[in-house]
């Protein structure tokens, strides 16, 4: 081995080659421990002082390296990257993984790292159930969820910063963890920071009265991937807007990933300034949409599974026609519908549903649908007067329309059995159940009669 080829001597000329490649900031941080261990026939020996190096270097670096150990032991040159512990190599690692693949975390030990700087550095902990994995993607989504997925598995990739807007409800924050989730699994060491702006703004203020502004910089200005929801609550917040510009720019220079959700595009967050504006603009603008009906029932199909519960059809198509604003009221309407079932022991079929979402005809939506009118309808058909059905005259004549009387009132009002019977000639709810039970036997035995208070029906919900 020649004078040259000592380890020292090419441990400083790899060094010289990769600050030429590298910034001095970026050499001190992950190559100025980097060590030529040993040369033989072609292939170099590289050590770094931990293993956190050599998966960071792994990860972004493996190009640089191999270039500059090409210029420093000839373009064949192959190298080895491995860890030493006091001075002892401890881990022999596989070569150098292609850029793209998902380098290996041994027993969890690179997730639950991670974890942990995310736990003590973010204000909320991750909803367990917002992943990619439950995330039901449409043409509304189809975009923001294939940028999210891009950006999780190469942070400071193609997509810096990652901007997603759209209105309440469709699945921002969701898409926002589930990047934390991916990023935080992927087997690299990564520094993941997750923010509502309302904390941004809130520990900015707080340091700013403390004096330590410095911390608050060190700790925005240090991670891997920030992620700051609603970022629309920066509106009016002009001094804010200034330090997060700077945060922005510092993380943007030294290829850190940015993610922001807002509700709105960046050129319409009122009082925004300018210069973040642009930037905003830099990466990629994806925007979520309002989903459409075949989006909606596949959502609702997998909010039912994830309760262990299949709804039939006609529920599906119901709810999806019905709630067609965004996905929280999607969810809302699963919620009430089992719940609904839950209560009543009712098995889920599209009454109950209508019912649970206040839309039957026994529900609030035509309470207000007063007696008058089924006695106007009922009475007018029937030929009789008003006061009749409320007398106690039981002649034939009245007695079927005041039955179709109290039938309707039992399905259009909220009045009880009690306030029925009263109304009417001053009877018990026995009578008023006899009564109904009476009309639904003939409605089921008697077609046109079923059809005669189908017409009555039509004519009350107009
Ligand atoms: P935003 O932040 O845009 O207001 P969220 O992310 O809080 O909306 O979403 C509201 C609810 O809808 C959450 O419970 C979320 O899990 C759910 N959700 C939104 N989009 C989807 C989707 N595409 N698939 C499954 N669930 C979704
Ligand atoms: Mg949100």
């Amino acid at each position: 081995m020649s004078q040259a080829d000592t380890p020292d001597e090419l441990t400083r000329r790899l060094h010289e080659v990769l600050k030429q490649l590298v910034t001095p900031r970026k050499f001190d941080l992950w190559f100025a421990g980097l060590r030529v261990a040993g040369s033989e026939a072609g292939r170099l020996e590289l050590t770094v002082q931990n293993p956190f190096h050599h998966e960071w270097i792994r990860t972004y670096y493996t190009d640089v390296l191999t270039r500059a150990v090409h210029q420093v032991a000839g373009d064949d040159a192959e190298h080895e990257l491995l860890v030493t512990e006091d001075g002892a190599v401890v881990e022999s690692p596989d070569a150098p993984p292609v850029a793209e693949a998902v380098p290996v975390d041994p027993a969890g030990k690179i997730t639950s790292q991670n974890a942990r700087y995310f736990q003590q550095n973010s204000d909320v902990s991750l909803h367990q159930k917002y992943t990619f994995d439950n995330f039901v993607v449409g043409p509304s989504n189809q975009l923001a969820h294939a940028a999210a997925m891009a950006v999780a598995e190469a942070p400071a990739g193609s997509y810096n910063p990652l901007f997603l807007h759209g209105g309440c409800g469709l699945g921002k924050t969701h898409l926002l963890q589930a990047i934390c989730h991916r990023a935080m699994d992927s087997g690299r060491a990564l520094k993941v920071l997750y923010l509502s702006s309302e904390t941004f703004v809130n520990q900015f203020i707080a340091a700013i009265e403390q004096g330590d502004l410095s911390r608050f910089r060190y700790k925005y200005r240090s991670v891997d991937l920030l992620l700051i929801d609603d970022i629309h609550l920066l509106a009016n917040k002009e001094r804010t807007q200034d330090e997060f510009f700077h945060t922005f720019n510092t993380l943007y220079n030294d290829q850190r990933q940015i993610v922001l959700s807002s509700d709105s595009p960046p050129s319409e967050i009122p009082t925004l300034r300018e210069r973040l504006i642009s930037r905003f603009k830099w990466g990629l603008v994806a925007q979520i949409e309002t989903p459409g009906y075949e989006t909606r029932q596949a959502i609702l199909r997998r909010k039912a599974k994830d309760r262990d519960i299949e709804l039939p059809e006609e529920v599906l198509d119901f709810l999806a026609e019905k709630m067609n604003r965004n996905i929280r009221e999607l969810e809302g309407a699963v919620t009430k519908v089992l719940g609904y079932a839950h209560l009543t022991g009712r098995a889920i079929d599209l009454e109950l549903a209508r019912e649970a979402l206040g839309e039957s005809d026994h529900s609030t939506q035509h309470q207000s649908l007063g007696l008058d009118r089924i006695l106007d309808v009922v009475c007018a058909h029937f030929n009789v007067k008003v006061s009749d059905l409320h007398g106690r005259r039981r002649t034939q004549s009245i007695v079927l329309p005041r039955q179709v009387a109290m039938y309707l009132t039992r399905k259009f009002t909220p009045m009880s059995l009690v306030e029925i019977g009263a109304r009417f000639g001053g009877r018990d709810h026995s009578t008023v159940l006899y009564a109904v039970g009476k009309i639904e036997e003939r409605i089921a035995a008697q077609p046109s009669f079923a059809q005669l208070i189908g017409e009555f029906e039509n004519r009350l919900r107009r």
